[in-house]
Order: structure tokens, then C-alpha cells, then sequence
């Protein structure tokens, strides 16, 4: 069969094609955000890591198995060494009119370096992670950012021409009273925003149910201050968007938990080890790394995607209560956001 013919394309067993691949480029970062990271992480041996190489090969497997969206995430995907060149080699699959997008979600820290080259690797949207706008509260979510340099990226960004959409972890009794300012800053400067619910996944100091902020309460607290109408606009992603009249810009929201959208799930997620989860919710994953290194031929790579989408969960079963475990031991940063 060929790879690219249509019915070479991956379909799990729900009939959703699966079109949006994330894949994590490195489980390290620059930051510890609270929510995400302990701060002692220890880190992976550089040898489980795909070398940039590898990962092209897995992308360029995934485009030729109908795979339309690419999204880089980490850890912090920028501070990956000479990452550029992957960009730079994915962006053969723009231009041959194979990929529609190739994105990022980054902390910002090193886009005043990069917004650039990653305009002229054809990367035209970018997620900024930005949970708060006062600089000694950044300094206290991420533990070691500095807010300043971030918004230097993300003018870095904007200047480069890249669209920038904000990315809000929803933090009860952290930035649930700044929620109207940040969507202020953003809409004033033309960007989306999206506040994304606390999801439960790795071991960490902190207990999540205290920062859990349904967005089902934020959405209410908003709407006494601004008129939010349904929007049918739609990224491929698992937000729901609203448009804001006051602001006259777009709002998002993400609630793995208090809204299941699973049923929509065109998605599946790469570790930086080559580790294909189907489903960010449950355990189950399977091997890239193996098949990539065993064989110059693509073929044992394919065959183990395809068993791996076969097996596709329905759904997650996310649920935070308090003192329950992380419903999947594995952290964000090691999954890819
Ligand atoms: N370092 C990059 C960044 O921060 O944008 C990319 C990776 S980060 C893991 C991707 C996204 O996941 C970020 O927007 C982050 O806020 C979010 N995130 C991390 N841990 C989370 C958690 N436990 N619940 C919800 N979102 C989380
Ligand atoms: Fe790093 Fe992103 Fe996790 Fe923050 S959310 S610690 S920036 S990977």
C-alpha cells in the first residue's frame, strides 16, 4: 500500500482520523512551573532522547500516514539544542502542500532568539504559555522565569509575523481575579486566549485539587463582566471558543474535565523517547523508538503505528479529587501539553 494514498491514512477504531500529531522534542525546560514540574526533576539520559534525526523520520512517517498538523511541544521545545534544523526540515512538508501547519507551544523564554527562524521555517502560529501578567507572581508560578523576557519574546514574536495565541493554566486563587486583564492584554494586542483546566497528571509537592479551577466557574465569573458569544471557529485542538464583544477578540477554554471532548479526538502525542500515547488520559502507549532504530526501512515504524491507533481509546477518565493519585503517573512535560 502506498504510505500517502488515502487509505493508507490512520483511522482508529471510532473512525477518527487521526490528523494532529504533537510530539515532544525534549522533557527538559527552563522553567519549573508548579502545576507541571517538581523542581528537582531528574531529567532523561540523552541516549532515550530521539536525536533530531530520528524525529524528523517519525514526523515525516506520520505526514506520510495523512497526518495534516504538527504541533512541536517539550518540556520547553526551544531549549532543545539546534532545534531549528527540525524546523527547518519539516518545513520540506509545507511546502510540498503535505502538512497544512507546523506550531509551537512554548514558555517564551528564548522566542526573542528564535521568532524569527521560525517564521522562515514556515511556522505561522505559535501557543505562549502565560499564566499571569504581574512579574513577581510569574516568578512564583514558573519558579525560575522572568515575566520580562517573555513578553520580549512574545513582541519578538508578534514583529516576526507569527500569530500568538495565549495559553492560561486556570489557577484558583492564583489568577482567577486577573482573568479579565489578561484577556484585556491579550485581545488589546490581537491574540487569542485560552484558559486550560489543571489535569492530573504526574506525582508533585503540591496537592492539585486546591488549584483546581473549573472553567465552568470562571466562564460565569466572566460573563457577568463581558457578553460571550459561541464561535464556530475551530483549530483542530480541544478548545471551545467564544467571541468577546467588549473585546471584539477570542476566547478559549479547555476543560478535559468538566467537558469531555473526547469524541472529537483526532490527536495522538509523541514523548521525546518516541513513546505514542493515543490518549493524554490513559497509560497505554507504544514503542516508536524500537522500530525507528531497528531498521533503516520505515516499514516496522509504520506497522507500529498503525497497531498503536487500533488501539485508540474512547476516552479518558479524568477526575480530581483530593488526595486521589495523578490519573497517569507520567508529567505534562514528559507527554508534550
Ligand atoms: N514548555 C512549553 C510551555 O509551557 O508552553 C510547552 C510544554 S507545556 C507542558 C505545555 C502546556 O501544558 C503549557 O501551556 C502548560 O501550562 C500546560 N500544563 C503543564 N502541566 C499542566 C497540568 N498539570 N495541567 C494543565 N496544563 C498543564
Ligand atoms: Fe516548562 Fe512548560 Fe512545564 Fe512550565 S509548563 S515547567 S514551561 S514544560
Amino acid at each position: 500500500m502506498n504510505a500517502h494514498s488515502p487509505s493508507s491514512q490512520l483511522i482508529d477504531p471510532f473512525g477518527r482520523q487521526i490528523a494532529y500529531v504533537r510530539v515532544s522534542v525534549t522533557d527538559r525546560c527552563d522553567y519549573r512551573c508548579v502545576y507541571c514540574m517538581s523542581e528537582d526533576m531528574n531529567f532523561l539520559p540523552k541516549r532515550d532522547v530521539l536525536s533530531l534525526e530520528e524525529l524528523d523520520r517519525l514526523c515525516a512517517a506520520f505526514v506520510g500516514l495523512g497526518a495534516r498538523k504538527l504541533r512541536v511541544t517539550g518540556g520547553e521545545p526551544l531549549v532543545r539544542r539546534n532545534v531549528m534544523s527540525l524546523f527547518n526540515g519539516l518545513k520540506r512538508h509545507l511546502t510540498s502542500g503535505a502538512l497544512d501547519e507546523v506550531t509551537l507551544t512554548t514558555n517564551g523564554s528564548q522566542l526573542a532568539r528564535f521568532a524569527g527562524e521560525l517564521a522562515e521555517c514556515g511556522v505561522k502560529r505559535i501557543n505562549v504559555s502565560l499564566d499571569t501578567l504581574d512579574p513577581a507572581k510569574f516568578r512564583t508560578v514558573t519558579r525560575w522565569g522572568d515575566l520580562s523576557v517573555v513578553m520580549k519574546g512574545i513582541d519578538a514574536a508578534a514583529e516576526a509575523g507569527l500569530k500568538v495565541k495565549i495559553n492560561t493554566v486556570a489557577l484558583k486563587g492564583f489568577n482567577d481575579s486577573e482573568a479579565l486583564s489578561l484577556i484585556d492584554w491579550a485581545h488589546g494586542r490581537g491574540f487569542d486566549i485560552t484558559f486550560i483546566e489543571v489535569m492530573p497528571l504526574g506525582a508533585m509537592e503540591l496537592d492539585r485539587s486546591d488549584q483546581f479551577l473549573p472553567l465552568t466557574e470562571l466562564r460565569r465569573d466572566l460573563e457577568r463582566r463581558l457578553t460571550l458569544t459561541p464561535s464556530a471557529y475551530a483549530t483542530g485542538g480541544p478548545a471551545r471558543y467564544y467571541d468577546v464583544k467588549e473585546t471584539g477578540g477570542r476566547l478559549g477554554f479547555i476543560a478535559p474535565l468538566t467537558h469531555n471532548f473526547c469524541e472529537s479526538c483526532n490527536r495522538v502525542r509523541i514523548t521525546c523517547t518516541g513513546t505514542l500515547y493515543m490518549c493524554l488520559g490513559q497509560e497505554d502507549a507504544a514503542d516508536l523508538r524500537e522500530p525507528l532504530r531497528r531498521s533503516e526501512s520505515d516499514e516496522p515504524l509504520i506497522a507500529a503505528i498503525r497497531a498503536a491507533i487500533a488501539r485508540k481509546p474512547k476516552g479518558h477518565d479524568f477526575v480530581i479529587a483530593r488526595a486521589a493519585a495523578p490519573a497517569v503517573q507520567r508529567h505534562m512535560s514528559a507527554t508534550g501539553g
